[in-house]
């Protein structure tokens, strides 16, 4: 058994929640540069030109990439040969976000209740996702989200007879309705299979997966490339404002399902993508 000290949690969760609002995974830096070559729009161009000045300035000058700096979703996956020493995961993972959003100057967008709407005013508390795995380690993922996309997740709850197509349009209909709301160019995320809230979980999990890394089931990397040529052709475009650039990429997760259902979540994340990870 090996200890992990709270107080290393606490500051790692603090320092990703500031790095991933700062920092934009160079995949996605790369997505953005690269599609400055293939748009077909001159106002996509220029919006893509002003989207990668403005996470660079973010980078170099430790600013946030986006005013809305996200509800902290963080994945945790903790080996099941650890012990955390000195307190609660969560409570960890709660004192790292405060620390973050408050000594970061990052916005708190938070409120304690759904209907009653009084901010938190630390961005506490985080969506916590926990996974035990084999070992002794604990990775950490922060992925703070922007509502501007979050509210434009859906699920559908298909009959197992649905076939390909009819999920393919369903996913497709989610980012043509979309428009400008979710700030694309995107990342698609899909959940196929499990349960309501796996799928969902899948969907925003998918959001994670470094864009252009080919999905390792030859099925569904034929599934995402199709879809994302259908997407691209909606004519979305960056920012919503027309253009060949809807989306960076689609990623599909899949989990087993029951034989009288097919689930299917889409969780779509904008332009900036954000997620920072260390292990401890
Ligand atoms: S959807 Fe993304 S880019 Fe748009 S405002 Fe929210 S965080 Fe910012």
């Amino acid at each position: 058994m090996r200890d992990i000290a709270y107080t290393d949690i606490v500051k790692a969760v603090r320092d990703l929640c500031i790095q991933a609002n700062h920092q934009l995974p160079a995949d996605l830096c790369s997505a953005i540069r690269n599609a400055q070559n293939t748009e077909r729009s001159p106002v996509g161009r220029a919006i893509l030109k002003d989207v990668e000045e403005n996470f660079t300035i973010a980078a170099q000058r430790s600013l946030p990439i986006c005013q809305d700096t996200g509800m902290a979703v963080v994945f945790c996956r903790l080996g099941q040969e650890a012990h955390i020493d000195g307190g609660l995961l969560s409570d960890a993972v709660n004192e790292g976000v405060a620390l973050g959003y408050t000594e970061g100057f990052l916005r708190c967008s938070v409120v304690e209740d759904p209907l009653r709407r009084v901010n938190t005013n630390n961005n506490a508390p985080a969506v916590l996702h926990l996974e035990l795995t084999a070992g002794d380690a604990l990775e950490i993922t922060v992925a703070p989200k922007g509502f501007g996309s979050e509210n434009m997740s859906f699920l559908h709850m298909f009959n197992p007879s649905a076939t390909q197509v009819e999920v393919e349009d369903f996913i497709v209909g989610v980012v043509s309705s979309a428009g400008s709301n979710p700030c694309p160019p995107v990342v698609v995320g899909v959940g196929l299979g499990g349960t309501s809230e796996m799928a969902a979980l899948l969907a925003k999990k998918a959001l994670l997966r470094p864009v252009g890394q080919e999905n390792p089931d030859p099925f569904y990397a034929d599934m995402e490339a199709a879809l994302l040529s259908r997407i691209n052709d909606l004519g979305v475009g960056p920012q919503g404002l027309g253009g060949t650039t809807t989306a960076f990429s689609v990623s599909i997760l899949t989990y087993p399902t029951h034989i009288a259902g097919l689930p299917c979540a889409v969780n779509l994340g904008c332009h900036v993508t954000r997620h920072a990870s260390k292990t401890l």
